[in-house]
């Protein structure tokens, strides 16, 4: 991109960016805020409403980012915020059980058939951290399996992610995870059940679980291959591993009962966070009652957490789900078909090669002509039409994730208004992808 690439500015952010610069590691809080992988100035929200977000410059933009997946039902929900205020008004940390952890776990165990138990905690990774724990305390076995391209957190030994092949073990992705750490843990590529067969024969009775993302949106959405899942399971049945499922992002999204209620298959243990804590930090695992009895205090396999099962965090997840009818969900699948459709055309119309995948609701856009199936598909694709169409979509108040490894996200509260004022801004960022250079 050129130094004119951004035809804008946004002063206040800027302004906000390099105070956060100088008490705060690159001026973000978790890394893809920064704009890294875009350029540019990373906007600093000051509010939201339903499709909406605003910017400190006072700019309005449509939101396809949803704060990465929760907010579901769009932002300032009337009886999300009604349902926080109340929670909020009788005191906001108790350190002691209270009726809404139980409230969030029945309703979370009524929709998703797998889950007999949940243990709240407050992040996706303290969810997948902690499944790991368990699974290896269950098994008494030491290797994970995870798939190059699936994220599950900044869990040390789930940043392994590099190395390729079978059998081979993963060298940590980033300093500060050791050796040890990460060789546990044996990467693989996405979407291929020979490599996985062939790690569970070269390490006999070693393997603990499998953990995947139920359909990945962290490389980009590539949906798992028809069987894929019902495979991975069916290894694990067969070599006395746990089928782990990362629902975390796919919880409670792509339908009432998550991606277990597309796929149907049944793992052993479930992480979830995203959209069951309505915009706070709460997340759970859970699964089979058997293995779960093995985490204290009913069994032996420690984990604690000071906030987990926040009373104002899990009055906002029970808002939420409990908002999240079949309704609902219509309505957010057809906005993001309308959405995909749109896309699709201007990109077309343009001549620009692309694939647009789903996995229900979830959609992302690669800049390839070829189908993306693992991670290496996905770094195949021409990053440097995303970066010319992210900013021309961001000019014109459309707010993408920054980055083209990542799923974009809708709502219930995407109308009309919303999808013409994307609909307005697509023909020019497919222009500004045509003629991008790398
Ligand atoms: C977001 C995400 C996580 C991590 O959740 P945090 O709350 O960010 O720690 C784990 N797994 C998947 C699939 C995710 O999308």
């Amino acid at each position: 991109m050129s130094e004119l690439a951004y035809p804008y500015e946004a002063p206040a952010s800027q302004a906000l960016f390099d105070r956060a610069a100088a008490v705060t590691p690159g001026g973000v809080n978790s890394p893809v805020r920064a704009f890294r992988a875009v350029g540019g100035t990373p906007r600093f929200m000051v509010s939201g409403t339903g499709p909406y977000l605003t910017d400190a410059d006072g700019r309005e933009y449509v939101d396809l980012v949803c704060s990465w997946g929760p907010m579901i039902l769009g932002h300032s929900h009337p009886e999300v915020i009604a349902a926080v205020q109340d929670a909020v008004s009788r005191g906001t940390s108790f350190g002691t059980p209270g009726e809404g952890e139980v409230a969030l776990a029945e309703e979370m165990v009524a929709r998703v058939a797998p889950l007999e138990q949940v243990r709240l905690v407050s992040s996706g990774t303290e969810a997948t951290m902690s499944a790991i724990r368990l699974a290896r305390g269950f098994t008494r076995r030491a290797k994970v399996i995870k798939f190059a391209g699936c994220y599950h957190g900044h869990v040390d030994s789930l940043l392994a992610a590099a190395g390729s092949g079978v059998a081979t073990f993963a060298l940590p992705d980033t300093p500060g995870v050791t050796g040890a750490q990460a060789g546990d843990t044996v990467v693989l590529p996405y979407n291929d059940l020979d490599a996985v067969r062939a790690a569970f024969a070269a390490h006999p009775g070693e393997i603990a679980c499998v953990i995947t993302e139920a359909s990945p949106g962290n490389m980009g959405v590539v949906p798992p291959a028809d069987g894929f899942n019902q495979g991975l399971k069916d290894l694990c049945a067969e070599n006395g591993a746990l089928y782990i499922s990362d629902e975390v992002m796919t919880g409670f999204r792509t339908s009432r009962a998550g991606w277990f209620g597309i796929d149907g298959v049944v793992p052993d243990l479930m992480t979830f966070g995203k959209v069951m804590g309505g915009g706070f930090p709460a997340a759970a695992f859970g699964g089979r009652a058997e293995v779960m009895a093995h985490l204290a205090p009913a069994g032996p396999v420690y984990q604690a957490g000071t906030l987990s099962g926040n009373p104002v965090a899990t009055a906002a997840g029970l808002a939420q789900l409990r908002l999240l009818d079949d309704a609902a969900y219509d309505k957010v699948n057809a906005v993001s078909k309308e959405i995909q459709g749109l896309v699709t055309d201007a990109l077309t119309k343009e001549g620009v090669a692309h694939r647009l995948q789903t996995a229900s609701n979830m959609f992302s856009v690669f800049f390839t002509d070829r189908p993306v199936r693992n991670y290496e598909d996905a770094k195949a694709q021409e990053s440097f039409r995303f970066t010319a169409f992210f900013h021309s979509l961001l000019a014109d108040g459309v707010y993408l994730p920054p980055s083209s490894f990542e799923s974009w996200f809708v709502s219930t509260a995407h109308d009309e208004r919303a999808v013409q004022r994307i609909a307005d801004a697509l023909p020019a960022a497919a222009r500004a992808a045509a003629e991008a250079t790398a």
